[in-house]
């Protein structure tokens, strides 16, 4: 019977969901050995260093993953870097295919003067620093100013906008990295301004989120009725139902009345960011109005943008835009891509799932005799390696170490930290 070796590069959601459906495709007539590749110490992508810590619901789909984990037919080689520990041309010379699931880290630039200012920062930087990830533990995250402008209009910045704006206590029982709680504990930050380019009825936020939001309960979350009204009238009278849902949703929080709270997350629309200003640090955004030929600045001490993601470039693979360039999921020969490196920083968790089940499917009709080249292992050194075997007693120790807290787990951050966890 032909037993294909697979690489999967990345541990992420795509990663994982590329594994998931190289197993179901497996019969008595073909059988793979799936060996998935991963930089950081510990997998699961961006449901560790991405999804907010207050949505712990979300995070657990990390239970499929460790279901297809445990599968006989996969090995998990955690602290392997592409690019440097191992290459492309070695991974497609020793696998039978190999599938890039990398995602996409780098985060997208407004591409406007004052950008560059101390306090003006990327969503790509800020959340993976609250998260845990090792290699944002360091970033100086300035939150002594009274007012912050988060810049986009999708659940990134929905997400950003709220953990600055929520009561830092309500972060306690949540896997919030421990210096991001003591920093925002310590924040002077009072107002958050979320604004958008367009107007309410082309936001990218999604409905749950936005009726999320009224149930704050120590944040004021302000939304202009008159903006939210002038939406309903351009969306028409039969707007899409994502956009109708999301404009009803609006209407709610729009409707609620003000509340005392000392923090405030507040929306702004068709305002278009030109300039940051500042004194070697953030003190201003000068915004114009979209499509208007009007200026107005807001002063603020901080500004994160969110609008959007783009791949890093890895050697021996074809970018464009941002992307993994690809015909269906196919690069060149055998390479393959899933997941955000495939079609850009877009869908949510579950988008990855269908995606990568077509481009595996792909993958398996194109497969020739199986190779017999080796494998990673042969290429790396073994004692730097976190195995599954690793990554579990790293997860039972965080989740060991959350349990006095109330928390659903305590992170580790630095990769000395978690590669002591697990043993190694
Ligand atoms: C801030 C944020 C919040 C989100 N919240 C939600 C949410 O609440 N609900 C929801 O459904 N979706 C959410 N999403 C979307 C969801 O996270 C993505 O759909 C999904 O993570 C994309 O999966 P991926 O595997 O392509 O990429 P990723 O999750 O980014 O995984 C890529 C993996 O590849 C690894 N990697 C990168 N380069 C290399 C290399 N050279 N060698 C080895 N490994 C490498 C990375 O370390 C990472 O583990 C959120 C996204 C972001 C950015």
């Amino acid at each position: 019977m032909p037993q294909y070796k697979i690489a999967i590069v990345g541990a992420g959601p795509a990663g994982y969901f590329a594994a998931m459906a190289l197993q179901n495709l497996q019969n008595t007539e073909l059988q793979f050995s799936i060996d998935m590749i991963e930089r950081l110490p510990t997998p699961w992508g961006l449901v560790r260093s991405g999804v907010a810590p207050d949505h712990p619901k979300i995070k657990t789909v990390s239970k499929v993953f460790e279901k297809v984990a445990n599968e006989e037919n996969f090995r998990l080689f955690a602290n392997v870097e592409l690019g440097s520990d191992v290459t492309v041309e070695q991974l497609k010379e020793m696998y039978d295919a190999v599938v890039i699931a990398t995602g996409t880290a780098l985060g997208k630039k407004l591409g406007i003067p004052g950008e560059e200012l101390a306090g003006s920062m990327s969503a790509a930087t800020f959340v993976p620093w609250y998260n845990a990830h090792p290699d944002f533990k360091d970033e100086s995250v300035d939150l002594s100013c009274e007012t912050a402008v988060v810049i986009g209009a999708g659940n990134v910045a929905m997400d950003v906008a709220r953990m600055l704006a929520l009561e830092p206590a309500e972060l306690d029982p949540t896997d919030t990295a421990d210096h991001a709680i003591t920093e925002l504990k310590d924040s002077s930050v009072r107002t958050v301004i979320l604004s958008a380019r367009r107007g309410p009825e082309h936001a990218a936020f999604t409905s749950p989120e936005l009726r999320e939001l009224p149930k704050l309960e120590h944040t004021n979350v302000v939304m202009n009725k008159s903006d939210i009204q002038a939406a309903i009238v351009r969306a028409g009278d039969a707007p899409e139902k994502d956009v109708k849902n999301n404009l009803d949703a609006m209407l709610l929080i729009a409707d609620k009345e003000p509340t005392t709270h000392a923090r405030t997350m507040k929306f702004q629309f068709l305002a278009t960011p030109i300039e940051i200003k500042g004194n070697g640090k953030v003190e201003e955004v000068v915004f114009q109005k979209t499509g208007i030929d009007e200026t107005f600045s807001l002063k603020c001490g901080l500004v994160i943008t969110a609008i959007g993601y783009e791949a890093a470039s890895l050697e021996g693979i074809p970018y464009q835009k941002g992307k993994v360039v690809n015909n269906d999921g196919h690069v060149s020969e055998n390479l393959y891509v899933v997941g955000w490196a495939k079609r850009g920083p877009s869908g949510v968790i579950g988008t990855n799932k269908s995606d990568a089940a077509d481009v595996m499917k792909l993958l398996a009709e194109n497969l020739g005799a199986p190779k017999n080249a080796g494998d990673v292992s042969d290429v790396i050194a073994h004692d730097k390696v976190v195995t599954q075997q690793h990554w579990q007693s790293i997860n039972d120790a965080e989740i060991a170490a959350g349990e006095p807290l109330g928390k659903p787990r305590r992170k580790a951050v630095t990769r000395s930290e978690l590669l002591k966890l697990g043993r190694l």
